[in-house]
């Protein structure tokens, strides 16, 4: 097992909240030296179906997958033997089966090397919004208890989804946004549903992610140290470091922090997904 620098969740312009040009970050992440740099646009075809509804306004342009995937290709190519472009994807989990068929129509085309399964929304309204914490007409605030179990439970859905995926992104995601006082979600409070995700996880050789973009949030990371802890205490050892970086100065941050914390935990390596495949790296 060897030591490389790894970075596999970040996004470009072609992400609709992307900041920095693909050609850019790629550049950069190869002059911080990283040697497994994914890029994993979002695709939220969670959103798209809530808009085509008319659940939602069509607030945000999407993602021009087909666009994205060719230019990174061409990428991936120019970089070969230099550092490892992963061509991926950030899909945005939903219960709603159009999507998902859309996002297996999405893999079958492109083959992308790798693929995040992230909790964005909740009937395709962000948790970014405030709308999921609110009730209908937003009179008042729905219990945290209630929200937070709702969202874990969706969760674990995501991870039993009927589609090809590597990683779960960003666990613990609406407490980066929640309108609660303390927005917390302890695992002590939650141990029933988190244990629930973390067992699933663990069963379907999937890799849990750490995410170091979390200035809005209560904790370093997502999930937080506790729930690493616990994923390590129930035997699992499959963990991916990243950034979600969608500008060049964020790409590898806090990177050092993070895998300092992982290695109090016990864990001895990253895991990169490649085309199926998880490629274990020294930390
Ligand atoms: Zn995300
Ligand atoms: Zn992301």
């Amino acid at each position: 097992m060897a030591t490389f620098l790894t970075d596999v969740h970040t996004h470009s312009t072609y992400s609709p909240d992307g900041v920095s040009p693909l050609e850019e970050m790629v550049k950069t992440a190869q002059a911080k030296g990283i040697a497994f740099y994914g890029v994993s646009e979002h695709v939220n075809y969670d959103m798209l179906v809530a808009e085509q509804d008319g659940r939602i306004y069509a607030t945000e342009r999407h993602t021009d997958v087909d666009g994205y995937f060719h230019a990174a290709r061409h990428l991936q190519e120019d970089y070969a033997g230099v550092m490892n472009v992963l061509v991926g994807a950030e899909l945005g989990y939903t219960d709603d089966v159009r999507a998902q068929n859309m996002y297996k129509e999405l893999i079958q085309k492109h083959s992308p090397d790798f693929i995040v399964n992230s909790i964005h929304t909740l009937g395709g309204i962000d948790y970014w919004s405030g709308d999921p914490y609110y009730t209908e007409g937003r009179e008042s605030v729905r219990d945290k208890r209630e929200v937070y179990e709702e969202y874990l439970r969706l969760v674990l859905r995501s991870v039993k989804a009927d589609y090809d995926y590597d990683i779960i992104g960003h666990i613990g995601y609406p407490t980066r946004y929640a309108p609660y006082a303390d927005r917390s979600m302890p695992y002590a409070e939650y141990a029933k549903e988190i244990d629930e995700v973390l067992v699933e996880i663990i069963a379907r050789g999937k890799i849990l992610e750490v995410n170091s973009s979390n200035d809005k949030g209560v904790s370093m990371t997502l999930p937080d140290r506790e729930i690493m802890q616990r994923y390590f205490d129930l035997g699992g050892r499959k963990v991916s470091y990243s950034s979600d970086a969608h500008d060049t100065a964020r790409i590898m941050d806090k990177r050092e922090k993070v895998v300092a914390m992982l290695k109090e935990i016990g864990f001895t390596y990253l895991t990169v997904p490649c085309k199926g495949e998880h490629i274990q790296v020294e930390i």
